[in-house]
């Protein structure tokens, strides 16, 4: 028997396993999908990430941008200098991923992939998991199974509010000297954001309020061509989002959530990458500290994600909360003020916090909610 079982190989899943595996614990980490597997994603990841491993992730950053560009129905175009440490760092999904499955193979952890976890029992002193093939069992479990997974609910968390976001990959018309993109107007609710790649681009979709799923199609297919990006027929690929919606329980007997299956996504920029690891690096923390015999190890964790996470993304719904109410007046009072180019660059690029800057925006903001 292992001593954690990790469901799911995206950027938590294997940072957790990576994680265990690192301070000796036997990891299995259990993964649906044939690997190298896509996710829809635009690919934008935080330069702050590269904090929590110790290898070099260059082979899979497919290009640094360092300009942001903001639109307004692809017209009155606010271009900011990024003014960050390092440039915001541009992957491909199933690259990126697979190489961090890699990493955490490289450090002890066994990975089964086209093995679909179905169901979990807790016997007694640890998890049964059944899946398509053989069960298996551990003492403690990691749920990483993203949004459409089923281990939340299995855990008997409640489900959690989803948007709809979808993603749509351009094998060409922009490369990746661009700057990363962020077209306000065009979707009520949201916005599109359009990411350079060494060989193409990665635009996605999402809505941050109400109900309404937009028809991505029509959408993506009216952007793509208002902005002159010349691609044949539009079939984007929909995956939910679940955005931080304030204070959770993340744990429960023997197991934790991570990643967008603790709904921990950033509600104003959508940005789950970062808070994927992040949480996994402390599940992993966790999970090591109660195999060592810290019987509030568990609890510790779910404060940890709240304290640190959910203090800061309380500050995004706030500002998430005013801004896409009145993107229109929002777009003039704040993303056309230079600095504010250049504070959002530097929270998405991990070197500035929400906490430090969003209270005079969202005062400046409810200013034009009144007037
Ligand atoms: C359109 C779009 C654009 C986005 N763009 C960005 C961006 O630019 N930057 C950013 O930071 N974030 C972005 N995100 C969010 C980001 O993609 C997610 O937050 C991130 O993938 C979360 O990682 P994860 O490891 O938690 O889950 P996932 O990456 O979803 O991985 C979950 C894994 O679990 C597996 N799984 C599911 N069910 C089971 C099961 N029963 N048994 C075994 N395995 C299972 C899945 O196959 C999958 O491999 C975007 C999201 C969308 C939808």
């Amino acid at each position: 028997m292992v001593d954690c079982i990790v469901v799911g190989a995206g950027p938590a899943g294997s940072t957790a396993a990576y994680h265990l595996a690192k301070r000796g614990r036997s990891v299995l980490v259990l993964e649906k999908d044939a690997l190298p597997r896509y996710k829809p994603c635009c690919g934008g990841v935080s330069p702050a990430i590269a904090q929590w491993f110790d290898f070099d992730f260059s082979p899979v950053i497919s290009a640094r941008v360092d300009t942001i560009r903001y639109t307004w129905k692809l017209r009155d175009p606010v271009n900011a200098a990024l003014k960050t440490k390092e440039p915001f760092w541009m992957v491909q999904r199933d690259e990126f991923d697979h190489f961090l499955v890699q990493q955490a193979q490289a450090q002890g952890a066994e990975v089964r992939q086209g093995t679909e976890v179905k169901k979990i029992e807790f016997q007694g002193d640890r998890w049964q998991v059944y899946t398509n093939s053989n069960p298996v069992a551990a003492p403690y479990l990691i749920a990483a199974d993203g949004t459409k997974g089923p281990m939340a609910a299995l855990l008997g968390f409640k489900s959690r509010k989803q948007q709809m976001a979808a993603a749509l990959e351009l094998a060409h018309g922009i490369n990746g000297k661009a700057p990363v993109q962020f077209e306000f107007g065009l979707v009520k609710d949201g916005s599109i954001w359009n990411f350079p790649k060494a060989n193409g681009a990665s635009v996605g979709m999402s809505t941050f309020r109400g109900n309404n799923t937009p028809n991505f199609s029509k959408l993506l297919a009216e952007y793509v061509k208002l902005a002159e990006l010349n691609v044949g027929e539009i079939h984007p690929q929909l995956h939910p989002m679940c955005f931080w919606e304030g204070e959770q329980t993340l744990h429960t007997q023997n197991a934790l959530l991570t990643g967008d299956a603790a709904g921990i996504a950033d509600p104003m920029t959508a940005e789950g990458i970062r808070p994927a690891m992040l949480s996994a690096v402390k599940a992993a923390e966790a999970i090591d500290a109660a195999l060592g015999g810290d019987s509030e190890a568990l609890a510790r964790y779910t404060e940890a994600m709240n304290a640190d996470w959910g203090h800061e993304m309380q500050w995004a719904q706030r500002l998430a909360g005013v801004f896409y109410r009145i993107p229109g007046i929002a777009y003039r009072v704040a993303v056309k003020q230079p600095i504010a180019s250049e504070k959002m660059g530097q929270i998405m690029c991990g070197d500035l916090r929400y906490s430090d800057v969003v209270s005079i925006a969202v005062k400046k903001l409810s200013g034009g909610l009144l007037g």
